[in-house]
């Protein structure tokens, strides 16, 4: 059968948590024979062209490139040069969520473009981010399948669509009180204050019903994740929310030279060779890994029981501070003198980290994340026991799911969203990190995570369920064309 080549248009919000994985998914359909093209803003195609020409430079016959749509901050009514979502810290020292609803609700003004676009390029899909719900009407107008990734798994989907559905929140006596939430298997236990549900009557609630409406309009959902590890809720998912569903991850296992895994997201703010050499001079399993993902800032109160925690654990550890947090020259975020008395054990990145570099490494045995999803999947791909320390969107979900279901996570001890104050103090830092290093359960969990992480690289290859997921969702393209 003589077929068109499939041509993909991905459409990532934009934030570092969903540009990352949508374009490895963009390289992954790439290599599969796709022509794949990612839409983004000025700002953001400088972010992306670095590791794309890095992608390009390793594979000259396969197809990936990028169309530039126009964003005019400044007439949108946003600072100048706010296209991307992890620069709002920076513009809003005082503020509340109003410019991320500003800039969520701006990126409408890109509709038309992306019409005209779909009109003229006839691609044979378009993967766009759940924050545009927008995006599918235009995919539609011009028979364009329009696919939703929305980043996470199949499990918080579920959950989500359940507290929906049964709203058990509001058959407890407080926002604190847990409850199981109904109808998804397993008998998640959670809180409302934990399961951040939008109240649907205020413009985040309202734009979230959109949100679930388009997920069920939608020709289907990609999601990074795979089928084995979440079969339960991946079968729940496909038979109760959305049309039709592919697990393709982890996307991060997209990344296979050095210099894609050093290259994802940002510049590192660390030599790369050198962060390896000293994982290299380091016990294999015997370092912790801490980050909490592109947008986290955590106030610098945390940032100082974080640090007193890790030095009471005794373990080796590589500790990152984002920008949004290593603010002010004196970084009274650091108790004095510690990285003096950590030297040789400890080291601190401040800003960017290679993360999936880092997860990599042998001497890495335990990931303390904020349970953000593409954090987690980088941390189940890599085979490691997780410290679960959620702090807002889904991320309690995404807890559950490793503490509860698939066993590999130690909770810190986080009872409700960051923005509300509450801090974990330092013995709990020390216990969680003591706890998913030493022990015999530590050991029992790092069996787990080490089989799920084979797992996890046994998917992706030829033969694998999320390649044939691949292969199965481009037929059906090719069958719509
Ligand atoms: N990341 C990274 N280096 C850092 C911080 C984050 O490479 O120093 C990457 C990380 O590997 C992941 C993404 O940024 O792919 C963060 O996404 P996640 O869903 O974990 O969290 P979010 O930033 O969306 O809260």
């Amino acid at each position: 059968m003589n077929r068109e080549r499939v041509h993909i248009l991905f459409f990532p919000f934009m934030a570092q948590g969903h540009m990352i994985p949508i374009l490895d998914m963009a390289k992954l359909f790439a290599r599969r024979g796709a022509k794949s093209t990612l839409l983004t803003t000025l700002i953001n195609a400088k972010i992306l062209e670095k590791p794309i020409e890095a992608f390009k430079d390793q594979n000259p016959d396969l197809e990936i490139g990028i169309k530039i749509l126009n964003f005019p901050c400044v007439e949108l009514g946003l600072p100048e040069g706010c296209e991307n979502r992890d620069f709002i810290n920076s513009y809003q020292k005082s503020d509340s969520g109003d410019l991320f609803l500003k800039f969520l609700f701006s990126t409408k003004y890109m509709k038309q473009q992306l019409e005209s676009f779909i009109e003229t390029t006839k691609p044979s899909a378009l993967v766009a981010d759940m924050f545009f719900p927008w995006a599918t009407e235009s995919a539609e107008k011009f028979g364009v399948p329009r696919l939703v990734f929305h980043g996470t798994s199949s499990f918080a989907l579920c959950c989500s669509y359940n507290m929906r559905i049964h709203k058990p929140h509001k058959k407890v006596a407080s926002s604190s009180t847990p409850f199981v939430i109904h109808g998804l298997p397993g008998d998640i236990v959670i809180t409302e204050d934990q399961a951040n549900v939008a109240d649907e009557e205020t413009p985040f609630g309202k734009f979230w019903v959109e949100v679930r409406e388009s997920e069920t309009s939608s020709f289907g959902v990609l999601v990074n994740s795979f089928y084995d590890m979440e079969s339960a809720y991946a079968d729940f998912y496909r038979s109760f929310v959305a049309k039709s569903c592919w697990h393709i991850g982890p996307l991060s296992l997209s990344n296979r030279e050095f210099a894609e895994k050093a290259g994802r997201g940002k510049k590192a703010n660390i030599d790369e060779q050198e962060c390896l050499k000293w994982l290299d001079s380091k016990t294999p399993g015997s370092v912790v890994y801490l980050s909490f993902g592109s947008g986290t800032g955590l106030p610098n109160k945390q940032l100082l029981e974080i640090a007193f925690g890790l030095e009471g654990s005794g373990q080796n550890f590589i500790w990152v501070v984002s920008k949004n947090e290593n603010q002010g020259e004196n970084e009274e975020w650091l108790p004095k003198g510690f990285e003096e008395r950590t030297i040789g054990k400890g080291l601190i990145i401040r800003g960017w980290a290679p993360q999936v570099l880092i997860l990599d490494h042998k001497s890495i045995g335990g990931f303390v994340t904020h349970c953000g999803w593409n954090s987690t999947m980088e941390g189940i791909a890599a085979g490691l026991p997780m410290v679960t320390w959620p702090m807002g969107a889904e991320q309690f979900y995404n807890e559950k799911l490793l503490t509860k279901v698939l066993r590999i996570g130690v909770n810190v001890g986080a009872t409700e969203l960051v923005k509300k104050g509450k801090l974990v103090s330092r013995e709990e830092v020390e216990k969680a990190v003591r706890e998913v290093i030493i022990g015999e359960e530590a050991e029992e969990r790092r069996i787990r995570a080490k089989k799920l992480g084979e797992m996890a690289k046994t998917v992706v290859e030829e033969g694998g369920s999320s390649y044939n997921d691949v292969g199965k969702f481009m037929e059906e393209l090719n069958g719509q064309n």
